[in-house]
């Protein structure tokens, strides 16, 4: 095991992951240097203010705030002294085509009572997916999620017959749709459970139905809100680096990582070289080969895995207060298939986008001017850098506005007082994430866990992965998870 006394470490990138993984190694004795080419941290957690608005730009949805708190404790900090949230109790606001609106509350009774009100059926049905996705995440899913996959002697150990005897055959084998269907059987309930394939940007017609376990991290265990918001999250892990020892360098694009005879030796940032005992590239993983190591040929074999979706984000001021509506919204299409096969396959706009509001002036009504509200506006997109991309979001945006003007019965545009846009470019461009994919590469694939790349480079001594391009995948609370694995592997080696 390598002793950290006196050992320096480069982290590229400050991303959740990156951040992470700079406090993990100050915090076992690493001298820790982080390179960031932008002029803020926190990557795809960034904040954009304008006209008096506030809005998160990228992750709305904090689930799990254990693992974050998890990275204080091991550096031996109180969580509370840098970082306070509070629990929801509603999860979304969920609307219909037809009128029909479903309150996700958190916990079981509250859900299963509100859905027996709007939809008069019998929940039982409802009640055991709830519970089975309960146990497929506790047996099954913290094994892909908190262990080195990639690592033979992981599938030795004393929880593999456990997790083995609770795997059933259609977890891997039919479609989360499919899934639904045969679980839930009431075409509301399945679409609503579907959509937590889209967490991490995947097809719920083609991804296997063991990601339903997603369902269990929000409808189980419950969303929080971050006071704040969900910048006070790299806020929070920022000021708990620098409070480390970690050094930060801005305005610093890593150009390339020196290796010599298979072993990583430093970086070139500003045209200077800086010598370190280990890397860790929060950098998408496909650049990290293509370009900063110049591996084309495992970054060839990288690019072909499938992507994650990507988003259209607007960034609305709107000059009024909508009370039907929450923190976390949802406007449904009438049919999702066909909206997926618009998204994934045709790489269209569909014209009945499902819409997804995050609000967050609901909860601090300072992010937007009084009687204002803060519209974070999401709807899917495939990972593609669109040769015409201002025709297509101009072909978005009026289906949105049409869409939620139908729904909320009134013309919103003329209560659009300011926008801004995120496209897959702007998310490529400001976050090198390829093709603006939001979670890496896709989980459609049931072996897509074990394709995702692993913490640790078989290929470079001395380099090592964290972030949403590689294990355990993308998602805040994954990301999170992948600097502690990375970190373990730096300890171990
Ligand atoms: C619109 C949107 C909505 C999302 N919604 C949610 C959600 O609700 N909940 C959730 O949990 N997750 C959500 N996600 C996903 C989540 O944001 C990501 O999985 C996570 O933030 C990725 O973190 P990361 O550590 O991989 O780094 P990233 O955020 O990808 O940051 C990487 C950093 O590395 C820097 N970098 C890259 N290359 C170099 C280089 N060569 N030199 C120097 N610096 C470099 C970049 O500038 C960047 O700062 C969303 C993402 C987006 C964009």
């Amino acid at each position: 095991m390598l002793n950290p006394q006196g050992k320096k470490a480069i982290i590229i990138g400050s991303g959740i992951a990156g951040l992470s993984s700079a406090a993990r190694l100050a915090a076992k004795g690493f001298e820790v240097l982080v390179f960031e080419k932008n002029d803020f941290y926190g990557g795809k957690l960034a904040l954009h203010v304008q006209d008096g608005y506030s809005f998160d730009m990228g992750p709305s949805i904090f689930t799990q705030p254990f693992v974050l708190e998890d990275l204080f404790t091991y550096c031996g900090k109180r969580f509370s002294d840098y970082f306070s949230y509070q629990n929801l109790q509603i999860n979304t606001h969920n609307f219909f085509n037809d009128g029909t609106e479903i309150l996700a509350y958190k916990g079981k009774a509250n859900f299963v009572a509100e859905i027996k009100k709007k939809l008069d059926i019998d929940t039982s049905r409802l009640e055991s997916y709830l519970l089975e996705a309960e146990r497929m995440y506790n047996d099954i899913g913290k094994i892909f999620l908190d262990e080195h996959i990639h690592d033979l002697k992981t599938w030795t150990t004393a929880r593999i017959p456990k997790a083995l005897k609770a795997l059933k055959w259609q977890y891997l084998m039919k479609s989360m749709h499919d899934y639904h269907t045969q679980k839930l059987q009431h075409p509301k309930l399945v679409q609503m459970f579907d959509r937590f394939a889209t967490y991490n940007g995947s097809n719920p017609y083609e991804a296997p139905a063991m990601l339903s376990m997603i369902a269990h991290l929000e409808m189980n265990e419950g969303a929080y809100y971050p006071k704040g918001g969900m910048i006070s999250i790299p806020n929070a892990v920022y000021q708990l680096c620098v409070d480390m020892g970690v050094q930060f360098h801005f305005n610093s694009k890593v150009e390339s990582i020196i290796t010599e005879e298979g072993k990583t030796e430093g970086i070139i940032a500003n045209g200077k070289i800086f010598f370190a005992d280990v890397i860790v590239t929060n950098s998408d993983v496909f650049y990290t080969y293509y370009d900063l190591l110049a591996d084309k040929e495992k970054g060839e074999q990288i690019r072909q895995m499938e992507r994650s979706t990507s988003a259209m984000i607007f960034y609305w001021g709107v000059n009024k207060e909508y009370k039907q509506l929450g923190l976390h919204n949802l406007f449904f299409s009438d049919n999702y298939k066909e909206e997926f096969d618009y998204v994934s396959k045709l790489q269209q706009p569909y014209h009945d986008p499902t819409i997804y509001i995050n609000i967050t002036s609901k909860m601090e009504p300072e992010h937007a001017p009084t009687g204002c509200e803060n519209w974070f506006v999401f709807v899917n997109k495939p990972a593609v850098i669109d040769a015409h991309e201002d025709d297509v979001t101009a072909t978005i945006k009026q289906h949105t506005i049409a869409k939620l003007s139908r729904m909320l019965g009134e013309d919103i545009a003329p209560h659009i007082v300011t926008e801004h846009t995120l496209t897959p470019t702007s998310i490529q461009s400001r976050t090198n994430s390829y093709l603006g994919a939001l979670y890496g590469t896709s989980s459609n694939n049931r072996m897509a866990a074990f394709k995702r790349h692993s913490n640790v480079s078989s290929r470079y001594k001395g380099l090592y992965f964290a972030g949403g391009s590689v294990h355990p995948g993308g998602g805040i609370p994954l990301c999170l998870r992948s600097a502690k694995l990375a970190v373990e592997k730096i300890l171990a080696d």
